[in-house]
């Protein structure tokens, strides 16, 4: 029987496995294509008889290594890599819905889903409802309707630093027959396993935290395996029926807890070919190894910045839920006791120029469009990243104008403080 490893273990050693003589380190596999000594092999492999690898569209060794490490640390049956979280969040939903049906959404959550929910999914004709994700269960479930397959959520929400009440979204998702998608981003699976608390599909942008140093974009799409389709058989006909485009296989009877997964790759990747590059697997990789360590340094940086800003008498707020007095530190101590993340988002006394001014009077935190990686950076997401969004929207989105998104990194903390206590005293009094 397999050993269940820790989280730091699996971080480091998951996903590949060297045979004798193989390398040590995961290889990049730089071919679009594979080998075989048959007509007979390759058939077969295209009726999804066999596996293997073919054609690196589909599949190949190096993101499978890393798939495999990011769904052993979720606790998933498996994991496919995407070119980008936004292609992550679009297969997820994607993969069950299709014209003319709806799902429910948080509303707070990442900009650049929030669009490609309200407006590119709707051009598709698939339809959402943006729900309060603190409402009660039976608000929320107002949202519900006969066609809706699939609840939405962000474990904590990019940039409002919300918290999920995962075990409430879950319920409501499967009193209703559909699953729960979370985007784990934030958290990451070393401070949160949104399987354990009843979600049944993970997401990630692993251009955030799990490559870590900003140098590649990518996903992940993650399926806990545990979603009975074929309970629900009449909501999933892309799963529980035969498929035209494959020989009319039922993916739910050929691949039982494997269906999901199967499905984004035969026909989503197959169609619209949004895989991540061998060589940003790689770096995602290298950044899994320290995943365990960033984490808690991220965590400890943070939570010494948020509780300076807290005391801070030129600062409105701070939202971030490891402080005690945080509207989320309750749901944090149930979900992410080891911390939640390097995020923060506070507000300065005064007008948007006083912000601006705080944020071009930093010096080593830069302004950047980025977040949750080793370098502290700054954000006005009103002003930059959800630019698009109208002021209903922000509001909707729990973005006040005022927000500094704040991604506390892994230097020295007390060199974070200075450079946040230089830039506040350069504010007009
Ligand atoms: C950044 C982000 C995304 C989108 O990911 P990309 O890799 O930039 O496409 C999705 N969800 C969350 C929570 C994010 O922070």
């Amino acid at each position: 029987m397999k050993i269940k490893q820790k989280p730091g273990t699996i971080c480091v050693q998951g996903g590949w496995k060297p045979k004798s003589g193989e390398p040590r380190v995961l290889p990049i596999y730089q071919s679009t294509t594979f080998k075989y000594d048959t007509s007979e092999q390759m058939a077969r492999l295209f009726d999804l008889k066999d596996s293997g690898y073919f054609y690196t569209r589909l599949a190949n060794p190096t993101n499978d290594a890393v798939a495999s490490k990011i769904a052993e640390l979720e606790g998933g049956v498996g994991a496919m890599l995407t070119s980008s979280g936004q292609a992550a969040n679009f297969y997820a939903v994607f993969n069950i819905c299709e014209g003319g049906d709806h799902f429910v959404t948080s509303e707070t959550i990442y900009g650049g889903t929030f669009n490609l929910f309200g407006v590119s999914l709707k051009k598709l004709g698939i339809e959402c409802t943006f729900v309060d994700p603190d409402a009660s269960e039976e608000e929320i479930q107002k949202a519900f309707r006969p066609n809706t397959k699939c609840l939405f959520g962000e474990t904590i929400s990019n940039p409002g630093c919300k918290v999920l009440d995962i075990e409430k979204f879950s319920k409501i998702a499967h009193k209703n027959g559909v699953p729960l998608i979370v985007d784990n981003t934030f958290a990451t699976p070393v401070n949160c396993r949104p399987f354990d608390w009843g979600c049944d599909i993970i997401t990630h942008s692993t251009t955030k935290y799990m490559d870590g140093h900003a140098s590649s974009v990518g996903g992940a799409l993650v399926d806990s395996g545990n979603f009975d389709w074929n309970a629900h058989a009449e909501k999933f006909p892309g799963l529980c029926t035969p498929d035209n485009s494959y020989h009319g296989l039922i993916y739910s009877k050929s691949f039982g807890k494997m269906a999901y997964l199967t499905k984004a790759t035969a026909q989503l990747m197959r169609d619209f070919g949004s895989i991540q590059s061998p060589e940003n697997a790689f770096l995602v990789n290298i950044g899994l190894e320290t995943l365990h360590l960033r984490m808690a340094q991220h965590c400890k940086n943070a939570q010494a910045v948020a509780e300076f800003l807290e005391k801070d008498p030129r600062v409105a707020w701070v939202h971030y839920s490891g402080l005690k007095n945080d509207r989320y530190y309750t749901l944090q101590q149930k979900y992410l006791p080891n911390g939640s993340c390097g995020v923060i988002a506070f507000g300065i006394k005064g007008l948007q120029e006083d912000s601006i001014k705080f944020m071009d009077s930093l010096k080593m935190i830069c302004i950047v469009t980025h977040v949750a990686d080793a370098r502290s950076c700054v954000l006005l997401p009103a002003s930059h990243t959800h630019r698009q969004l109208s002021d209903k929207q922000l509001l909707e989105a729990g973005i006040p104008k005022d927000l500094i998104r704040l991604s506390v990194g892994i230097e020295d903390v007390d060199d974070i403080l200075g450079d946040i206590k230089q830039a506040l005293d350069k504010i007009k009094k």
